[in-house]
């Protein structure tokens, strides 16, 4: 049974993630009994009286179809609270800026993106003098050797980008919680649809939405989704006024939008994944598969306990050199060389070839092998990316 299956007609997934509209037909909200949550681009709003007095005064601090995207994420992940950001880095920094003070303690696991390691070490720690120390947080006792009562805040990603590692984050949230220190989960590999890091324990759930939550590689942008009041309304507080960094209008638009379908893609992202694992793993000259799905992986009864699908993103090692690597790269039709996941379209990436270093997918913190390739699977048919993938490979 998935946690899909153990829900009330009101709050199945696959409901919740289609009826998004309540705040635009419910008869309070505006009265046009739109189906879906309308555009509303004005940056500013007529005042009821003298004092102002209505909902909503200005569209940096508050608009409604940047509410209706925050309801509906808040929905999707479980949670109370909902905040859309400009991007994952956005949603990311904010959480950390907001949470941990100049000075404090910071833990972290150790593969994560890299963008998210460089803000830790460049900004986090190298601007604002945090302590931030990275473990390998495959093993929960790492993360419990390093929290202690001072620490403010627990950072862990998983499924990790690039190399598909999971961290066990009820575990962790029983560290966090032994010690009172908030606990924030990048879930972005896994989305919403298969991961639900608040059920599992955690105080914060984070996604880049720029990937499978709008789905279509046509929005940039972030959420954070929590329980916890205090962390809200610090959180609120950067986004709508200190840092000014939330999303913009059109893209809450369009990621509510990608929202309605993400049930029918994530499956889909699965299917095709896992055909494309079972494939590579049978090839000679694949060294390793990292997906969690596959029996193979060392973390697959942590994947089978913590998530309830395994997602569309895969990596593996191939066994050759890096000119042989680029042919392959050269070779592949369907499957899109470039940066970024969680798109309809199939995307392929070579870490140690493709990216610029401001961007890099290699990591200074935990090792990405150079002939490592890593794969978003997309939602095209089977047996074209497997032909694709058969007729590239040497
Ligand atoms: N978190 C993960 C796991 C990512 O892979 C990325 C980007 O690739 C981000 C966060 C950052 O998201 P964005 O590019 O929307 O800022």
């Amino acid at each position: 049974m998935t946690r899909h299956d153990n829900c009330t007609y009101e709050n199945r997934f696959k409901t919740l993630a289609v009826g998004a509209a309540e705040n635009a037909t419910h008869p309070d909200k505006g009265g046009t009994s739109d189906v879906i949550p309308p555009l509303h681009l004005s940056t500013t709003f007529e005042w009821a009286s003298a004092d102002g007095g209505n909902e909503y005064a200005y569209s940096r601090e508050g608009n409604p179809t940047r509410a209706a995207l925050e309801e509906q994420l808040a929905r999707l992940e479980g949670g109370k609270h909902g905040l859309a950001f400009a991007s994952g880095m956005a949603a990311i920094s904010t959480t950390m800026l907001s949470l941990v003070p100049p000075g404090g303690h910071l833990v972290s696991s150790d593969s994560i993106y890299s963008g998210t390691e460089t803000l830790l070490t460049e900004l986090v720690a190298g601007y604002l003098g945090v302590d931030v120390e990275f473990v390998d947080a495959r093993e929960p006792e790492n993360v419990a050797a390093a929290v202690d009562s001072e620490t403010d805040l627990i950072w862990a990603e998983t499924p990790t980008n690039p190399l598909i590692r999971l961290c066990d984050i009820r575990s962790i949230a029983d560290v966090a919680n032994d010690h009172g220190v908030p606990f924030g989960v990048d879930s972005t590999f896994a989305s919403p649809y298969f991961q639900a890091p608040l059920e599992l324990g955690a105080d914060i759930a984070v996604h880049s939405t720029t990937k499978y939550l709008n789905g279509h590689s046509d929005s940039t942008g972030g959420a954070v989704v929590t329980d916890d009041d205090e962390i809200f309304e610090k959180l609120a507080f950067s986004q709508r006024t200190g840092l000014g960094n939330m999303l913009s209008p059109f893209d809450c638009y369009l990621v509510a939008r990608g929202i309605k379908t993400l049930p029918a893609r994530m499956e889909h992202h699965e299917e095709n994944a896992m055909a494309v694992a079972r494939l590579l793993e049978a090839h000679d000259r694949v060294a390793r598969v990292h997906y969690p799905g596959l029996e193979s992986h060392p973390q697959h009864d942590l994947a089978v306990e913590q998530m309830s699908g395994y997602s569309g993103m895969l990596s593996f090692e191939f066994d050759g050199s890096l000119t042989e690597i680029e042919a392959f790269i050269e070779g592949l039709r369907i499957f899109t060389p470039g940066a970024s996941l969680g798109g309809v379209e199939s995307l392929v990436e070579v870490p140690s070839l493709m990216i610029p270093d401001e961007i890099s997918h290699g990591s200074a913190t935990a090792d990405v092998p150079e002939n490592l390739v890593r794969m978003s699977v997309g939602i095209e048919d089977v047996d074209d990316l497997c032909e694709d993938l058969q007729s590239a490979l040497p």
